[in-house]
């Protein structure tokens, strides 16, 4: 087992010119303490539990200690925000600390968030606040055990030091993993500038590391535009069918591996309503529930705008055409699965649409619906009240639960063995804001982070009945209602 001292760094990204970075250390945080470590996450860097309880582990998540083969940068990049180009962005408060190898020849690019002003903050202050960490933490980490493609969250240190938001908050500082921090804006930025030779030697860097089995073809980088456009989809189809929602998908935020990236104001669906706004900056509700789908090609149209000194018009336009078709297939495919359906037929989409416009007309909430749907029980009879009784218009949902009783006798699907299925694709704990909520008061208030692991676990295994944890499945209590998530982290 690796200790600090032995992970293995190899700095591809700080090999690129001088332009796409700025070399800098992380500004100290003062009298840091320890707040969460993801045992999971370290295992990536085959980093055992000794190492991560250990004093110079908190001075690395704090940004207190550069290991030595690191090299830490900002990274440059622009981005569409809210539809409108900002030429100039880059990482205002992150680090790369550095990229590493691991046992299984995996390459991690580890990164604080909170760790100071670069010359990229602007005005900001370069630090990030204890409850924006933790509500990305354990996202992270939620979503990977959703299996869903995003950042991980390696752990948090936090500090007494105050950052003023709308009230005075407490710093900390967030470590995260991905095998790349690339963003669509990182390309967006070398385009706006008739940069194309640094344009191109960014495409060369990614797709080489990232996207190998492109590389040196003579069509490379229409290929690449095209992965990157079907990975976008297929995750958005991904985010839909748990109800995830991501609150801010500017450009800067969109992963050129197709990752979650930037746990901001999230949120995932509760009340089923397809125009739900998770965002409370986002007056127009240009992020959406029902818009991310439609965010995400416009997005994916951005790269493609940034890399047609690359690949011709038409080329670009053929890439972008995959989205809708690589969106659908993925969505339908999830839908059946949520729906426990084993066979592809005609007609399921249309019975997976009227039940989820059932949910928006009940409010239905939606991770318990999708959750309960299991229990659903083909032959005739009251077996089912417990669905039915989600709902005030019970004919409409009689309706449709005859419509899915026969759907699921013309594939003979079998109540016990659909059952399981179903329960392996719809999650009974998601992040629900109050719980998140709750952890962030007591680590805000006392110091006391035990909430934080105690979710962190329960996310850990999303799928699993854990009955000891019910009271975490429920839908928000009243008091959640005042919870409001913004731009401000
Ligand atoms: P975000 O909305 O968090 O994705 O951030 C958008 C841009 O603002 C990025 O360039 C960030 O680096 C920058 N930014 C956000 N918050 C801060 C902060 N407190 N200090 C410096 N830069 C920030
Ligand atoms: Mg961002």
């Amino acid at each position: 087992m690796p200790t600090l001292d032995s992970l293995t760094f190899d700095n591809r990204y700080a090999r690129l010119p001088p332009a796409f970075y700025r070399r800098l250390e992380p500004t100290p945080l003062t009298a840091p303490y320890l707040v969460s470590v993801c045992n999971d996450a370290a295992a990536l860097l085959d980093l055992d539990a000794a190492e991560i309880r250990s004093e110079r582990f908190l001075n690395l998540l704090a940004g207190n200690l550069v290991p030595h083969g690191a090299e830490p940068l900002a990274m440059n990049y622009a981005g569409h925000q809210f539809g409108t180009f900002v030429p100039q962005l880059g990482d205002g408060r992150a680090i790369l600390l550095g990229e590493i190898i691991n046992s299984k020849r995996e390459r991690w690019t580890l990164q604080l968030k909170g760790a100071g002003e670069t010359p990229f903050s602007r005005r900001a202050d370069g630090r990030a606040v204890l409850r924006s960490t933790i509500r990305e933490y354990l996202c992270s980490e939620a979503m990977h055990a959703l299996g869903i493609p995003t950042t991980r969250a390696l752990g948090i240190a936090g500090a007494d030091e105050t950052v003023y938001r709308e009230t005075p908050e407490t710093a900390a500082v967030l470590l995260r993993l991905a095998p790349s921090h690339v963003r669509f804006g990182s390309f967006e930025v070398f385009y706006a500038r008739r940069e194309h030779e640094y344009l191109r030697q960014l495409a060369d860097h990614v797709i080489e590391e990232y996207f190998p089995q492109h590389a040196g073809m003579p069509d490379a980088y229409e290929k690449f535009l095209t992965e990157v456009t079907e990975r976008t989809a297929r995750l958005i189809a991904q985010w839909q069918a748990v109800g995830f929602c991501h609150g801010v998908m500017n450009t800067d935020n969109m992963s050129i591996l197709g990752l979650t990236l930037d746990y901001g104001p999230f949120g995932f669906m509760e009340a089923f309503n397809p125009g739900h706004i998770c965002n409370h900056s986002d007056d127009q509700g240009r992020y959406a529930y029902e818009n991310q789908p439609y965010i995400g090609l416009w997005n994916c149209s951005r790269l493609a705008q940034a890399l047609t000194p690359l690949i011709d018009a038409e080329k670009c336009n053929t890439a972008l055409a995959k989205y809708e078709g690589a969106y659908l297939e993925a969505h339908a495919s999830q839908m059946r699965a949520k729906l426990g359906l084993a066979q592809a037929m005609d007609g399921d989409d249309t019975l997976a649409a009227d039940l989820l416009a059932l949910l928006a007309e009940h409010g239905t909430d939606f991770t318990v619906f999708f959750r309960a749907l299991a229990t659903f029980d083909t032959t005739p009879g009251d077996s089912n009240n417990l669905l039915r009784d989600m709902m005030v218009n019970r004919p409409a949902f009689d309706a449709w639960a005859a419509r899915y009783a026969a759907r699921l006798a013309s594939e003979s699907s079998v109540n016990e063995n659909r059952r399981a299925r179903m329960n392996r694709v719809n999650p009974k704990y998601v992040l629900r804001n109050h719980l998140a909520q709750v952890a962030i008061e007591q680590a805000e208030k006392h110091r006391d982070f035990s909430e934080i692991d105690r979710l962190l676990q329960l996310l850990q295994r999303p799928f699993d009945e854990q009955p000891e944890h019910e009271a975490y499945a429920a839908p928000p209590p009243d008091w959640a209602r005042g919870i409001e998530v913004s731009c401000s982290s």
